[in-house]
């Protein structure tokens, strides 16, 4: 007998939109958008970093699934992004080669701030290096895919970043 929560998730999956967001226990995206099984194609990995794996996970679901809303999401807070400035400002060599390789996602993206006046305040660096590694995730599922970039072109799928408030448990969305 299948119980009350699994009748309708045994056919095929249609979810309503694909979530790209960080691993961070207090932002598991079902939770965060109150929705149930079946409702979201979620991909999670610290820092919400795009590299090939989350690609081709939002290729297929956007192709095979039909499914045409993207959303990055990251959140306030984020300890990927936080070790990456921390890392900018003092580079440790014991990292190892598998975190180096997420660090290294999210830099391009946050280095510059720290030639900003930004530098001298923490929180508000942390805050905009947040939304800048968003952003830069979004731009690279934008124009990162061929895939994609058809479909936004052709069939009206929509790559958005939001940012998750762990103080206030809203999501901003960018655009
Ligand atoms: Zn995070």
């Amino acid at each position: 007998m299948i119980s009350h929560s699994r009748r309708g998730v045994t056919g095929p999956q249609t979810p309503c939109a694909i979530v790209l967001g960080c691993s961070d226990s207090r932002a598991p995206a079902e939770i965060v958008f109150d929705q149930g099984l079946g409702d979201l194609f979620v991909i999670r990995v610290a820092g919400n970093i795009v590299a090939p794996s989350q690609v081709g996970s939002v290729e297929f679901a956007a192709e095979r699934l039909g499914t045409r809303l993207v959303v990055v999401l990251g959140h306030t807070r984020c300890g990927a992004v936080t070790a990456t400035l921390e890392d900018l400002q003092r580079p440790a060599s014991n990292q190892s080669w598998n975190m180096s390789s997420i660090v290294s996602r999210i830099r391009p993206s946050v280095e510059g701030l720290l030639e900003t006046e930004l530098r001298h305040d923490h929180e508000l660096l942390i805050d905009r290096a947040v939304r800048a590694n968003v952003r830069a995730s979004v731009n690279q599922l934008r124009h990162g895919s061929d895939v994609l970039e058809l479909l936004i072109r052709r069939d009206g799928l929509r790559v958005v970043g939001a940012e998750y408030s762990l103080e206030t448990g809203v999501v901003d969305f960018f655009d």
